[in-house]
């Protein structure tokens, strides 16, 4: 068995991890970023819609609004900076009948409320002159929502991690921890079992993060774990549209949204669906509904003519939920230990990929600020 000296152990190398990693090792800090599956990024970060979103529906000064707003800019530049592919697509949200034009309405508030000035209303020709294949009522663009390649931004984040000497270990689950005089004692599992010393252990395990905190007791109060399953369709062929699509609902009635994105090589997803179903293994992607049967009646209103043949089955995606706390939509969690040095990241959803950046640097300056390390 080796043993290792370190700052920062992170455990899970999905877009977070990866962040947190870099804006560590860039200061120079020695960092292992642990991931128990043979390669980075093979939990939701690639499971997700890839899309940047604008920040507009999350509660005014929560994390998820604050570092949704910071991470999309920073994603943006990092894009530009780093040559990885993304694309400023737009997302309209579309009313189909009157009756849904007043959630457009909401939307847009809820918007400035966030500081978001720049939604605006289209009228039902002026959707027709950007999206002809649209049939709406009414629709309020977000110009700054768009796509990124999710694998290439991680992909680029490990190249910049071992330039700066941060080391992933992949096939490396954590196994457990001890504190002891001031510092952890992780123990990793897979072929080459190792010891790591560190001061400071990041927990940003996705699916498994409240596992782990539960087994360590890191926290007199850990939520519970909530998950919930998202599938995809995919339509093959070229994109028939170049906005994001979300409909709107009427509020107070309960029917499924189904959005519309475009990816990158200009083909596009529908979904993810939100599964009721009871989730006890979360390695457990597979799909036990009629996806496309349900999800055509939606598409159909506002894509009237789509060609139900092209659709198949695409990604399934599981979100890191936990259960309300309070009955309100609970916030990214980024908390202390009660051992110093250990730091849980719960509920990491969307707009995690998104706010990927502007959570690694808010997690460095977090740490920084204990004067740990
Ligand atoms: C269906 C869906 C759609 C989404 N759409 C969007 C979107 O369009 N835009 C957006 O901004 N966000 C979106 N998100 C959210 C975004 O995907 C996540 O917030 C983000 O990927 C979280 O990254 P992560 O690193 O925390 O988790 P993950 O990517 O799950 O990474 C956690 C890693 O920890 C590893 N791990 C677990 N246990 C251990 C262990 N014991 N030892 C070592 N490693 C371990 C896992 O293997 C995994 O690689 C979506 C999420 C879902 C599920």
């Amino acid at each position: 068995m080796k043993n290792t000296d370190v700052d920062v152990v992170i455990i899970g190398a999905g877009v977070i991890g990866l962040s947190i990693g870099y804006f560590f090792s860039k200061k120079g800090k020695k960092v292992i970023i642990l991931e128990k599956e043979k390669s980075f990024g093979m939990g939701n970060s690639s499971r997700n819609t890839e899309v940047i979103h604008a920040g507009i529906y999350y509660a005014k000064n929560s994390l998820k609004a604050k570092l949704c707003i910071d991470g999309k800019k920073k994603l943006y530049e990092f894009c530009e900076k780093y040559s990885i592919s993304f694309k400023r697509t737009g997302k309209l949200f579309i009313a189909t009948t009157k009756k849904e034009i007043p959630a457009l309405e909401k939307i847009k508030s809820q918007a400035e409320i966030n500081g978001l000035m720049d939604l605006k209303y289209l009228k039902k020709n002026e959707v027709k002159n950007v999206e002809p294949a649209i049939e709406c009522e009414m629709a309020v663009l977000s110009p700054s929502s768009g796509v990124v390649d999710s694998y290439g931004l991680m992909q680029c984040l490990l190249r910049l991690n071992e330039d700066n000497g941060a080391l992933l270990s992949t096939r490396s689950p954590f196994i457990d921890a001890e504190y002891k005089n001031n510092f952890w004692k992780v123990y990793v599992g897979g072929a080459n079992k190792t010891e790591i010393n560190t001061k400071v252990v990041i927990n940003a395990a996705g699916l498994n993060a409240i596992k782990i905190s539960n087994q360590i007791k890191s926290n007199k109060e850990i939520p519970l774990s909530n998950p919930v399953k998202g599938i995809y369709l995919r339509y093959s062929g070229k994109s028939p549209i170049s906005h994001i699509v979300y409909p709107s609902l009427v509020p107070g009635k309960i029917e499924e949204r189904v959005d519309a994105t475009p990816d990158l090589n200009k083909s596009l997803r529908f979904g993810p669906s939100v599964e009721k179903e009871e989730i006890t293994n979360t390695d457990d992607y597979s799909i036990n509904t009629d996806i496309k049967k349900r999800f055509l009646p939606s598409i159909k209103k506002y894509l009237p003519s789509i060609d139900e043949n092209r659709l198949t089955l695409d990604v399934v995606g599981i979100r890191p939920k936990i259960k309300k706390i309070n009955n309100s939509i609970p916030d990214f969690i980024f908390e202390w230990g009660k051992d110093e040095g250990w730091l849980d990241l719960w509920n990491i959803e969307s707009p995690g990929l998104t706010a990927s950046l502007a959570i690694g640097e808010h997690i460095y300056n977090k740490v920084k600020n204990s004067n740990l390390i």
